[in-house]
C-alpha cells in the first residue's frame, strides 16, 4: 500500500491523508466538512520564514544554480504541465516566460530563483547527476544484461511486531497474519540474488523488519502535540483507548506513532539513498490492499489489480510547502523522468503479462494523474517517489485481501507450480520476483543495444 498521504481506496483503511502539513487530521477533515479549508487558512495565516512539510528540511535552492541551462523553455513547459503539476498551482509560486522560469522560494519575504532555460536542444548542457541514466551505461554481455546498474531495493513498511502499528496487518480466523512489510521483504530477498546474477549490484535500503530511524514514537509526542493543538484539538488525549476509537487520530500516541513509521522512517531511508548508496535506480515494493474493515475480521473481495507509481501530479496544497516545491523542481530539473516512466512502463508490462491482473483505476483522479503508454502507470506525489534523488519505480501489484492474492499468500514461498483455487500457480513471492527482473531485462537490454548502435554510427 501506499506509505504516504494517500487518498485513494488503495489504501486498506478508511483513515485517508493527503496533505503533509496537515496530513495526519485529514481522516478528522473528511468527517467534518470544511476543515480542511480552515487547516489551510491557518497554515497560511501562520507561516513564517519557512513553510515546511512534516519533518522537512529546509531547501538548498542555492543547488539549482547547477541546472542553469539545461532545459528548454518547451520541455520545462511540458513536464510541469502533464507530469509534475497537473492539479495546477497557485500563479504565484512559479512563473514561466520565454527565457526563463521564477519560483518562489519563500513568500515571507518574497523570494524567488530564476531559472535560465537553454536556447534550443543543441545549447542545453549536460544535466549534473548522480545516478547513470541506462544509455550512458556500457552495452552489457547478454547474460549479465544488469552489469554494473546500480539498483537499490525498499521493501515498503517495516512488518514483524510494527505491522500492527502500521495498520499494514490483518488476520482471517487462525491463519498467519498477513503483514505487508514482511512480504515486501520476502520479495526482496528473492529479487536481490536474481538480480546479482544478471550483474546488477543491490543494496537493500531495509533487510530486517526493524526501522532505519533511531528514532521511536515517544520521541515525537511533543511534536505531536503540537501538530494536534495547531489543528484545531486544543487539548489532545495521549492514549488511543483501543483499536477502534473513532477518534484516535486525535490522540498523541497514534500522532507520534504516525510520525515515527511513515514520516522519520522514509526521511531516513532517503537519507541512505541520497548521502551513501546513490543508486541508479531504486525500487520500492509493496503490496496493494482494499479496504479491509476490522482488521482481526477482515473483508476479503473479488477484486485484484496491478499499478505502479512514478513521482509527479502534485497538488496546489502540497506546491505551498517550500520544501516539496524545491523537491519537485529538482526532481523535473535532474531529468529522473525521462527514465522512470519508460522503466515503470516496462516493468508493468512484465507484471501485467506475468500475473494476469487487470490495471487499477483509481477512483478519482483528485491525486494521480495516469502516465505512460502501459496503462498501469500513474504520476503520485509520495514521500519516497519525492525524497530519493534517482529514478525510483513503485510496484503497487496484488491486492492482499483479494480471495485470490490471500490464498497464494497463505500458501508461502515455494518453488514450481501449485493448484492455488483449482489454477496451477507460482508462488506469489516469485512471480512479483520474476517478472520485476523480466522488467529491468527488457529495459535495460533494450537501452544499452540501441546506445552501442548509434554510439557506432
Ligand atoms: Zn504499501
Amino acid at each position: 500500500m501506499t506509505n504516504d498521504q494517500s487518498v485513494t481506496n488503495d489504501e486498506a483503511r478508511t483513515v485517508t491523508f493527503r496533505h503533509s502539513g496537515f496530513v495526519i487530521l485529514s481522516s478528522f477533515a473528511i468527517r467534518a466538512s470544511g476543515f480542511l479549508l480552515a487547516l489551510l487558512s491557518i497554515f497560511v495565516a501562520t507561516a513564517c520564514a519557512d513553510n515546511l512539510g512534516i519533518l522537512g528540511a529546509r531547501p538548498r535552492w542555492s543547488v539549482l544554480e547547477n541546472y542553469q541551462g539545461t532545459i528548454t523553455h518547451d520541455e520545462f513547459n511540458q513536464l510541469i504541465r502533464d507530469v509534475y503539476c497537473t492539479h495546477g498551482f497557485a500563479p504565484d509560486l512559479i512563473e514561466i516566460n520565454d527565457k526563463t522560469a521564477r519560483v518562489l522560494t519563500n513568500r515571507k519575504p518574497q523570494k524567488f530563483f530564476t531559472l535560465r532555460f537553454a536556447d534550443n536542444d543543441s545549447g542545453r548542457k549536460p544535466v549534473p547527476r548522480l545516478w547513470r541514466p541506462a544509455k550512458s551505461l556500457l552495452p552489457a554481455k547478454p547474460d549479465k544484461p544488469l552489469a554494473g546498474l546500480k539498483i537499490a531495493l525498499d521493501p515498503g513498511h517495516l512488518g514483524g511486531k510494527w505491522a500492527k502499528m502500521e495498520e499494514r496487518w490483518f488476520q482471517v480466523g487462525s491463519s498467519p497474519p498477513v503483514q505487508e512489510g514482511d512480504l515486501t521483504l520476502r520479495v526482496s530477498l528473492l529479487l536481490a540474488p536474481r538480480l546479482r546474477e544478471l550483474g546488477a549490484k543491490v543494496s537493500f535500503i531495509r533487510n530486517s523488519n526493524e526501522p532505519i530511524t533511531a528514532k521511536r514514537p515517544d520521541d515525537f509526542r511533543g511534536l505531536a502535540r503540537k501538530i494536534l493543538i495547531k489543528n484545531g484539538v486544543p487539548q489532545p488525549r495521549a492514549n488511543v483507548l483501543d483499536p477502534k476509537d473513532p477518534e484516535k487520530e486525535q490522540t498523541i500516541r497514534w500522532q507520534s506513532e504516525i510520525l515515527f513509521y511513515r514520516y522519520s522512517e522514509i526521511r531516513r531511508r532517503a537519507a541512505l539513498v541520497n548521502f551513501k548508496l546513490h543508486p541508479d535506480l531504486v525500487l520500492c515494493l509493496h503490496f496493494n490492499a482494499e479496504g479491509w474493515g476490522d482488521p482481526s475480521s477482515p473483508t476479503l473481495t473479488d477484486t485484484n489489480h496491478l499499478h505502479l507509481l512514478v513521482n509527479g501530479s502534485y497538488l496546489a496544497e502540497e506546491l505551498e510547502f517550500d520544501d516539496e516545491r524545491f523537491e519537485m523542481i529538482r526532481r523535473l530539473l535532474s531529468r529522473v523522468y525521462d527514465e522512470e516512466l519508460p522503466l515503470a512502463d516496462t516493468i508493468a508490462a512484465a507484471m501485467a503479462r506475468e500475473s494476469g491482473l487487470p490495471p487499477y483505476e483509481y477512483p478519482t483522479t483528485n491525486s494521480t494523474t495516469k502516465v505512460g503508454a502501459s496503462g498501469y502507470v500513474y504520476a503520485r506525489n509520495l514521500l519516497a517517489t519525492r525524497l530519493y534523488r534517482c529514478p525510483v519505480v513503485y510496484c503497487e501489484p496484488y491486492v492482499m485481501n483479494s480471495k485470490d492474492a490471500f490464498a497464494r499468500i497463505q500458501a508461502g514461498d515455494y518453488e514450481g507450480m501449485r493448484p492455488i483455487n483449482g489454477v496451477q500457480r507460482k508462488s506469489i513471492f516469485r512471480e512479483y520476483a520474476d517478472s520485476v527482473v523480466d522488467g529491468l531485462v527488457e529495459y535495460y537490454s533494450k537501452a544499452c543495444t540501441v546506445t552501442a548502435r548509434s554510439g557506432g554510427l
